[in-house]
């Protein structure tokens, strides 16, 4: 796989309770709405009451299911996953929805977004209790599943009541089992979770905008520290833990969809925001304001708003290129940064460009681009950045890189500027990205940008993507990993296509 280069989103959940509904369908399209939250593999799970049946693959949601697969998944409850792998590998035994059985016949099946930060401890846990895994799964989320189902003496939701609390680290989860859908948030409610209404059922979903696109209509959020439970008697919500807000900053800059609303605050509002701020704290004389497609748009228009330069497009993106599957050939790979942005050279040539992206990582991106945007006639790049350094990595669902390789873990703000060959380099401040979300401070983790991670983390070597992959060393001395075997019948309903 290609070096990450741009913080990689995690993973998007989606469920449904929906008498009389094609819920299926309803599951697609609210996966289309967050596709963008990962592309590697998607899956949906359904019930009709009596049993529940999982589809799921490698690729794109659209990749994944056409008519006849999701007419054949019939039933009044679905769960969704569109997956970008933050525990463990691109495998189609890590995609989800993760299914398992208990021993008394409940199925459940689990989507998860963000990542546990004790899943060692979870999966040397469930060795000792001698319960198996899915045979090639390597995912918290698999753990998690196997630990839920291995309660046959409570039902799921008194056995998630039991689990939940030992969970640490970042889930959004949507979970069913054939009769009832449930959705919960960890503690600090690290990555967003909505709930919506039908007019004949409901809705759970990562971002507000996959509401949107099924006609539910926002309710409120899943609370942080929250259980809820809907079946044929309606909705009951029980907490699990005394709620610790620290939403994500980076959902606000970066990960969430423009027209999805976080904390009641709109997404594309708050970058634009953003970009006023950026030009108030690091102005400069030039010709014209261009961002880098498309995230960069929003607090570009605002960085011109207030800097009163006019603003253009200058760049052209290759819209669908990141999301292809076929491995480009190496002559097209040389293309670099080509592949996906082209320069519109009439707009670009002798103009002093102030030039908008949201975020460096290992700054490769910009240095190709500060060196394409002078090749086609720029007479001065200055580069604005509507989000502090990332110094840190992020250990609660996002794949940044390690610290060695993010650019401003070495680097003060003159030396990544010099790195990628800029005029001039301006970050926003933490404070002024703050202030532009109108949350509070003390309710949003900033961990990537200033180091203070919320949810405390284990030693260095218990922690990370490949934790289950035999990068931990210390877990698999132990032998617990080898236990965590194939469930007997686990895969039964689960179609591989
Ligand atoms: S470390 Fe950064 S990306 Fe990760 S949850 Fe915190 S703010 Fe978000």
């Amino acid at each position: 796989m290609e070096p990450v280069d741009e913080p990689r989103e995690e993973c998007g959940v989606f469920g449904a309770w929906a008498p009389g509904e094609e819920v299926a369908k309803l599951a697609y399209y609210g996966l289309y709405a967050i596709q963008h939250r990962g592309q590697e593999a998607a899956g949906i799970a359904v019930s009709d009451g009596s049993s529940v049946v999982v589809y799921k693959d490698i690729g794109l949601v659209s990749q994944v299911f056409d008519e006849s697969t999701l007419s054949s998944l019939r039933g009044h409850i679905a769960v969704g996953h569109c997956r970008y792998s933050t525990t463990g590998g691109n495998s189609w035994e890590n995609a989800q929805p993760t299914f398992r059985t208990t021993t008394t016949g409940t199925s459940i099946a689990l989507g998860h977004n963000g990542n546990l930060v004790n899943t060692s401890e979870l999966a040397k846990r469930a060795a000792n209790e001698g319960i198996k895994g899915l045979s090639g799964a390597s995912t918290d989320s698999d753990v998690m599943t196997s630990l839920l189902a291995a309660r046959p003496d409570l039902s799921i939701e008194a056995a998630a009541m039991e689990l939940l609390p030992t969970l640490r680290g970042a889930f959004s989860l949507v979970f069913m089992d054939e009769h009832t859908l449930y959705a919960a948030r960890d503690a600090q409610g690290v990555r967003p979770l909505v709930l919506g209404r039908l007019e004949r059922g409901w809705v759970i979903a990562s971002e507000t905008a996959a509401l949107d696109i099924v006609g539910a209509s926002f309710v409120r959020e899943v609370e942080p520290g929250e259980l809820i439970a809907i079946d044929a008697d309606g909705l009951r919500s029980q907490r699990w833990a005394v709620p610790e807000p620290k939403g994500c900053v980076f959902e606000y800059v970066y990960l969430a969809r423009p027209d999805t609303t976080i904390s009641g605050r709109g997404v594309h509002a708050t970058r634009v925001e953003i970009g006023r701020r950026l030009a108030r704290e690091h102005p400069v004389e030039a010709d014209l304001v261009i961002p880098t497609p498309e995230s960069g748009t929003p607090a570009a228009i605002g960085y011109a708003e207030e800097s009163g330069i006019p603003y253009g497009q200058g760049l052209v993106k290759n819209a669908y290129v990141g999301r292809t599957f076929i491995q480009p050939s190496q002559t097209i790979r040389q293309l670099g940064i080509r592949l996906k942005l082209n320069p519109l050279r009439d707009v670009i040539r002798g103009k002093r460009l102030v030039v908008v992206d949201d975020s460096i990582v290992r700054g490769n991106t910009q240095r190709a681009l500060v060196r394409m945007l002078r090749e086609s006639g720029a007479l001065e790049v200055h580069v604005r950045i509507s989000s502090p350094p990332v110094k840190w990595p992020c250990f609660y669902g996002i794949d940044f890189a390690s610290r060695a390789e993010l650019v401003a873990g070495g680097l003060d703000v003159d030396g990544v500027r010099a790195s990628i060959g800029a005029d001039s380099l301006g970050y926003v401040s933490l404070d002024q990205l703050i202030a532009a979300t109108e949350q509070p401070k003390s309710r949003l983790c900033a961990a990537c940008f200033d180091g203070n991670y919320p949810i405390e983390l284990p030693s260095a070597d218990l922690i990370g993507k490949h934790v289950l992959e035999g990068v931990s060393r210390k877990v698999d001395a132990e032998g617990a990993l080898e236990r965590l075997d194939q469930a007997a019948g686990a895969e039964d309903a689960v179609r591989r296509p």
